[in-house]
């Protein structure tokens, strides 16, 4: 996986006051992937140390009103050239720099005051579609003993759950919320475990309940409000869907976005309300652009077959009709399923950064489709799918 980023962050002193920001989340991802270092700062040639800049209205100027706005789009070019060139997908970028910056920057005033806003690299990157976050966020992802990844299985992945070195396990029946009478298909436990993957500190939960089995919104999502209680920041739901036909195919997919049509939300039932400051919860980016390129990149790197679309979530539990198939594919729907949708608001409101992945077991609407036969397709996938995982852990 090839990634850009800003060379003050690996260590080099580049920046305006002679310094660096080496931060060591940024450094070991670094040292996991190709990185290429850039500075447009230093490629435009401007001296360092000198006055800091920031953007005023359309322009760059240094604090002594120096107006250094050719050299900065000069220094964003070249160096936006160099990383298209180089091929990277992912680009961390320092936060809130004039030139670097992602989602906030200084407002011009010298004050220290943030606006939303990009700084000049920045722009002129983002219409090389590459995706860019800051420290912050590669920070805010990595995993910890104190900060586990979460990770919920559905029908036919739980197998996942087996490589995990255990630390404890949780009876589902120990969760604040999980309905007392919810009982497993047979052979299945519906036990958490405690542990790592490969030395990441994991939580897998091997199954899940569903609204077509009775269970209310809050109820299918109490295993999301319980990663959160036990410190969980990430968290990789996989569930088994059909691919619509003409958006997707059988196989492993990336979950780019949602489309709730199950008529329910925890957020609308006290049960899950009462863990959140809002139940007004932004919904852009709710499958989080870091996480999915990350997986995008492993995929590509292990040459694992896996696509991208939006997932529809429905109540179930019977198959879709020809005339829904169509609708679903008039809406841009690449995967349909039973799961998923719910928990990610849930995730959302708790702040929890969210991977959507998905096992497309079946075409949608195609007749004879048995959990018998779902369980199959898992089963030829199940090995790419946990090559996937575990790559992606390792990444974070
Ligand atoms: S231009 Fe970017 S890489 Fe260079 S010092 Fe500023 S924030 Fe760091």
């Amino acid at each position: 996986m090839r990634v850009c980023v800003s060379a003050c962050l690996l260590g080099e002193p580049v920046r305006y006051d002679g310094g660096a920001k080496p931060t060591g989340e940024v450094m070991e991802l670094a040292s996991k992937t190709e990185a290429f270092r850039v500075c447009p700062e230093r490629a435009a040639g401007l001296p360092c140390p000198r006055p800091p800049a920031e953007r005023v209205g359309g322009r760059v100027l240094l604090a002594t009103g120096e107006d250094v706005t050719g050299a900065f789009a000069r220094g964003a070019e070249s160096c936006a050239a160099s990383v298209a060139r180089f091929g990277a997908t992912l680009a961390v970028l320092k936060a809130k720099s004039p030139s670097c910056g992602v989602g906030l920057v200084y407002d011009g005033t010298y004050s220290g005051r943030l606006v939303p806003g990009r700084g000049v690299f920045a722009d002129r990157l983002a219409r090389e579609g590459i995706c860019m976050v800051t420290e912050d966020t590669v920070r805010a992802c990595k995993p910890s003993v104190e900060h586990p990844v979460a990770i919920v299985l559905g029908s036919g992945l739980g197998h996942l759950g087996t490589l995990v070195r255990p630390v404890r396990r949780i009876d589902y029946q120990d969760i604040d919320g999980f309905p007392a009478t919810a009982r497993p298909v047979p052979g299945h436990r519906f036990e958490a475990t405690v542990g790592t993957i490969d030395g990441v500190p994991v939580v897998v939960y091997p199954g899940r309940i569903h609204l077509y089995q009775g269970y209310s919104a809050a109820e299918v999502t109490s295993l999301v409000r319980h990663a959160h209680h036990l410190g969980c920041r990430d968290i990789v739901f996989a569930c088994a869907t059909g691919a619509v036909p003409g958006q997707a195919h059988v196989g492993l997919g990336i979950l780019t976005d949602q489309i709730n049509l199950t008529g329910r939300n925890p957020l609308a039932e006290w049960d899950g309300l009462r863990d959140v400051d809002s139940p007004f919860v932004d919904m852009n980016d709710a499958y989080s652009p870091y996480l999915r390129t990350i997986a995008r990149g492993v995929a590509d790197d292990l040459g694992i077959a896996v696509e991208e679309g939006v997932y529809a979530g429905v109540l179930g539990p019977c198959f879709e009709t020809p005339a829904e198939v169509a609708a679903l594919r008039a809406l841009g729907v690449s995967y349909v399923g039973m799961s998923t949708v719910l928990e990610v608001i849930m995730a959302r409101a708790l702040g929890m950064s969210v991977l959507g992945l998905t096992l497309a077991a079946n075409e949608s609407g195609a007749p004879s489709v048995s959990h018998d036969s779902v369980l199959a397709t898992a089963g030829e996938y199940a090995e790419d799918f946990e090559r996937l995982v575990r790559g992606v852990l390792r990444l974070l």
